[in-house]
Parts: C-alpha cells; structure tokens; sequence
C-alpha cells in the first residue's frame, strides 16, 4: 500500500487511493460549505434518518469489542501517516542527487499524506461529522431565552432538588464504587426513554469502554471521548463514580447524533433528570453545579447564589471529587491540547468553542423551565 516510491525509476503515475483519498476530502469539504447553510437537510436526510442506520450498523462491530477500539483506530492513524513520511523522506534522500526525481518524491509524500487526512475527513464527515450540521439544538427541544428572574427560579428549585435527591442517598458516595458496565447499561436505557418522548431516533447497541489509556486521559483533562470511526463511547476508568452516569450520558448523547458540546451537555442533563434514577439525578446535578461553579468562565450572582445554598453533604462530594481528581496532576501539554481543540470546535462551527460545553448548562435550565413542577 506505501510501496509507491520506486528509488531507481520514480514516475509521477500515482495509487488510486491517493487520488481518491485527494478527491473524498475536497467532496467532504465541499458538502461542509454546502450543508452549513441547510440545518433542515441535514436533520432529515442525516441525522434523523440516515445516520442511525449507520451508526447502529458501526456498534455492531465495537459492541463485542472486549477492549476500547479508540487507542487502536489513532494509533494506526498516527502509525500510517509515519510510515507514509519515513518511506517518503528514503526516497527523497534515494534521489538527492536527481533534481527532477528528488521533487517529484517530494510531491508524492506530500500528496499521500494528503490522500491519507482526506479519508479521514471524509469518513469522519459521513459516519458522524454532518451531525454538527443539524439544526440547533434550541429547535430541536423548542427552547427559547429565559429572562434572568426565571433562570433565578429554576436554579433555587435545581439547589432544592440536589439537597433533596442528597438526602434520599445513605450511602457514602465519596468512597463509592459503582459497576461501570450496570452504570452504562443504565443511562443507555434512560437516554432510550428520553429520546422516544422526544420522538428522536435511539441507538442503544453500543457498549461504552472504559480507555486503554486511561491515566493518560486523566492528566489531559479528557473525562470522555466518542470515537465515530466505531461508534464507541469512551470513559476514563478514573472518572469518580458519583459524576461518572453524567459522562456516560455525554459520550451517549454524541453517539445519538448530537455532535456539538452543549447540545450533549443538554440531553446529558436532562435524560438524567427526567429519567434517571435517584443517583443519576444526583449525578447530572452534581455536575451541573462544578460546571457552574468551577469551571464556568463567568460566574453570575446567581449562580453564585445558587451554589452557595448547597447543603453540607452535596458540597462534602463536591470536596471529594476534586480530591480524587488531584492524584493525577495535569500535564504540561494539557493546556494546548485544549486550545487545538477549541480551534477544532470553532472549525465545525461552533462559535464558542470549549466555551460552549458551558451553554449546555444555560440550555438545560431553558429546558427545565418548561417542565411543569414536580
Ligand atoms: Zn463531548
């Protein structure tokens, strides 16, 4: 597949999956600019019809998987591209002596690696890329603007609500030791009831892994990945179990075809709260308060407000997940890695970036505030 350099006799004759690879991403690209302007296509020719075929068909591979397929597919990624640039720099160093050959080796390594990042994006577009393409998350849940009395309301009955749920809990959740596998099946089967009560599509034959490398991803900052190559959701193995059903439900949620940050955020929150029993409940509030009150970029009164009036309990779990958290020190590259990926955000078109895993949390008030009371 790499022997395309031929040291003694080099052509300009290239495979055909150079060109193809070269010809898919420019498509890819092309539909990228086409599809942004028509939220409406993609949500009923992709996301609401033909995605789920696909990605149902994808976990039907990943599913029986015993381990994460995530490392495996980047490693290769990684491990191709290298071996396309060593053979490449051979034959450059082969025919240094042959102006004509020496740039025409140079053209096709460049041009094979260009082969190989033009099959990802297109693969990656057509298994679950145009999902960023679908219409807003708002729409789709018929959210709208709250005014800052209302956001107020419905952050004082989310503290009553969390101190409740806390109450309703006797064990102790700091040295808690919740079955991954009974936690996956669980918020699988809640993010099923909550998306049939919305009328969207479900796809629940995937199985989420926990990373091979999961301390890695602990001092990366990285609590999840969805990996669409497979259609798997991933999991550090060192997300503390109290919070771990809420990105179970994130990663899920992008499974289902809400790619954007916020949007898996919302359905995240939601499903859990509406559907989940009392420890998932408990799980999406809990995060929705760090979220509000720590990593937030902007903190409000009211959210100030509203953190404060957590009860002793709730803040005692908050106190032990950031100290479970501190036996993984962050690395240096950690800081940016997370740049990259605000770039990468802002490229598929979200104007916010990794500030938008924020709106997430804006958008599931908007989302409460609709709910009659319990
Ligand atoms: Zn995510």
């Amino acid at each position: 597949m790499f022997s395309i350099f031929n040291k003694k006799h080099p052509n300009f004759s290239l495979k055909t999956w150079h060109w193809l690879g070269c010809l898919f991403g420019a498509i890819a690209f092309f539909l990228w600019w086409l599809l942004a302007d028509h939220p409406q296509w993609v949500e009923s020719f992709y996301s609401l019809t033909w995605y789920p075929k696909l990605a149902g068909f994808l976990t039907g591979f990943s599913f029986w998987s015993p381990i994460s397929l995530h490392e495996l597919i980047i490693v290769g990624l990684i491990i191709t591209a290298l071996v396309i640039l060593i053979s490449g720099i051979f034959a450059v160093i082969a025919s240094r002596n042959n102006p004509k050959w020496l740039s025409i080796n140079i053209v096709k390594t460049l041009f094979a690696e260009a082969a190989l990042a033009g099959w990802v994006v297109f693969i990656f577009s057509v298994v679950w890329g145009f999902n960023y393409l679908r219409q807003p998350t708002e729409n789709i849940f018929e959210l709208t603007e709250m005014s800052d009395q209302l956001k107020r309301q419905v952050m004082v009955e989310g503290v009553k609500q969390t101190n409740g749920l806390r109450q309703q809990i006797t064990e102790n959740l700091c040295s808690q030791n919740a079955n991954f596998r009974e936690q996956d099946h669980s918020v699988e089967r809640v993010l099923d009831q909550f998306l049939t009560f919305h009328e969207l599509p479900v796809i629940n034959s995937a199985n989420s892994k926990t990373f091979i490398i999961s301390d890695l991803m602990k001092r990366l900052g990285i609590a999840g990945i969805y990996n669409p190559f497979v259609a798997q959701p991933g999991v550090t193995s060192f997300q503390h179990p109290i919070i771990r059903p809420h990105t179970i439900a994130h990663e899920r949620a992008h499974l289902n075809g809400f790619a954007d940050e916020d949007s898996a955020n919302l359905v995240a929150y939601v499903a859990l709260w509406r559907y989940g029993s009392v420890e998932e409940q408990y799980s999406a509030w809990l995060q929705f308060w760090i979220a509000t009150g720590v990593q937030g970029v902007r903190h409000t009164d009211t959210e100030n407000a509203a953190v404060e009036k957590l009860s002793e309990q709730v803040l005692n779990d908050w106190q032990c997940i950031r100290e479970y958290n501190r036996q993984w020190a962050r690395l240096h590259i950690s800081k940016p890695m997370w740049k990259t990926y605000d770039k990468y955000l802002k490229a598929t078109g979200s104007k916010q970036g990794i500030a938008s895993y924020r709106k997430g949390e804006e958008l599931a008030l908007q989302y409460l505030s609709k709910l009659p009371n319990k």
